[in-house]
């Protein structure tokens, strides 16, 4: 699949590698032993994966040059102004770049421009090294990008600060407004074929409506061109997952720049209640509380959010099977305490 062939009318979603989304499915599998061990840890997820509140987020560069990076900085601005984090894109008043080959953080967040398309990690998985594979470009290894912007030095699209606000607020742990767990999209989409489809293509092998005017359904449609999607693959990036950062992160919000502008085959009804309003370049009010929400500005707010690390840091060092926690096998334990390190090193940089 190549760009040059997509045209006007084209949906090429954005996606993380495969082989990315494997290693977070091994962190979930993870998680969720840890969730079902103890009822009490309800915000274990937003804890692990979201910032400390009040905390310094570096920011680099891999590519570009300032006068990209001080655009790139500047459509970050809202989501400064909003959400108690310092998100940091210079060192002594020079912006901030990184290597493939550094082997230390040069920043949480990794700015690339050389891959296809667009995406982020989310949240804290940017300084996980087991999120991705040694050897390839995504995850959460020093040398490894975390945020990519692909072509924006050759060329921006129109809505390309609404697209690094996207990407921005993944790094800072939202999912997908189509994924939240209080919004109407689960049922909203029309995922399987019409009743009686014959399966049709173009010539470049995308899935077209057939002969007799039935259409493609969400599962066929993204299996072909040109995004060549496996029925997993449109579970992890569609369907609306139980746990998410979404079960603090407030209401459903038809105006977020969160929230995809899909095709009308891809919805049961037109207008559909999934579908955005406006046009989704600038923070709505439900990203904003969304932010606030994560990240408040309050002392009484931040002081339980870093009160709920320590102890849940704590948990995560202690013998296995206290505080509640299951037993583990070997590995297990090890995500563990790396989890717990990561942890303490987000509250050390908390002012
Ligand atoms: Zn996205």
């Amino acid at each position: 699949m190549s760009n040059d062939l997509l045209g006007p009318g084209d949906v090429l979603l954005e996606s993380l590698p495969d082989e990315v989304v494997a290693t977070m499915e091994v962190r979930d599998r993870w998680l969720a032993g840890l969730k079902s061990a103890d009822g009490g840890l309800e915000f274990l997820v937003v804890d692990l994966q979201a910032w400390v509140p009040g905390q310094r987020i570096r920011v680099a560069f891999r590519g570009g040059d300032p006068g990209l990076w001080a655009d790139i900085e500047q459509a970050t601005a809202p989501i400064s102004a909003v959400a108690n984090l310092h998100l940091d894109f210079r060192a002594g008043g020079e912006f901030r770049t990184w290597s493939e080959q550094d082997t230390e953080h040069a920043a949480e967040i990794r700015v690339a421009f050389d891959r296809k398309g667009y995406f982020s990690l989310v949240g804290t998985d940017s300084v996980n090294p087991r999120i991705g594979l040694p050897q390839e470009p995504v995850g959460g290894r020093p040398g490894q990008l975390s945020l990519n912007l692909g072509g924006f030095t050759v060329n921006r699209p129109a809505t390309w600060a609404g697209t690094v606000r996207h990407e921005f607020l993944h790094a800072l742990a939202f999912g997908h407004e189509h994924q939240n767990m209080r919004g109407p999209c689960e049922a909203a989409f029309r995922w399987e074929d019409d009743p009686g489809y014959q399966p049709t293509q173009d010539n470049r092998g995308g899935y077209v409506v057939d002969a007799s005017g039935m259409r493609p359904g969400v599962y066929t449609y993204l299996s072909g061109f040109p995004n060549g999607w496996s029925r997993a693959k449109v579970d992890h990036n569609l369907r609306t997952p139980a746990n998410t950062a979404a079960l603090v992160a407030g209401p459903f919000d038809p105006a977020s720049v969160m929230l995809y502008r899909f095709p009308a085959l891809f919805y049961r009804s037109n207008p559909s209640p999934c579908a955005p309003v406006g046009p989704g370049q600038e923070l709505s009010d439900g990203d904003r509380q969304g932010l606030t929400l994560l990240y408040p500005r309050d002392d009484v707010a931040t002081d339980a959010a870093r009160g709920r690390r320590e102890n849940l840091a704590r948990a995560l060092e202690s013998t296995p099977g206290d505080d509640g926690l299951e037993s583990f096998p070997g590995p297990v334990a090890e995500f563990s305490r790396e989890a717990a390190a990561r942890l303490r090193a987000c509250l050390g940089s908390a002012e």
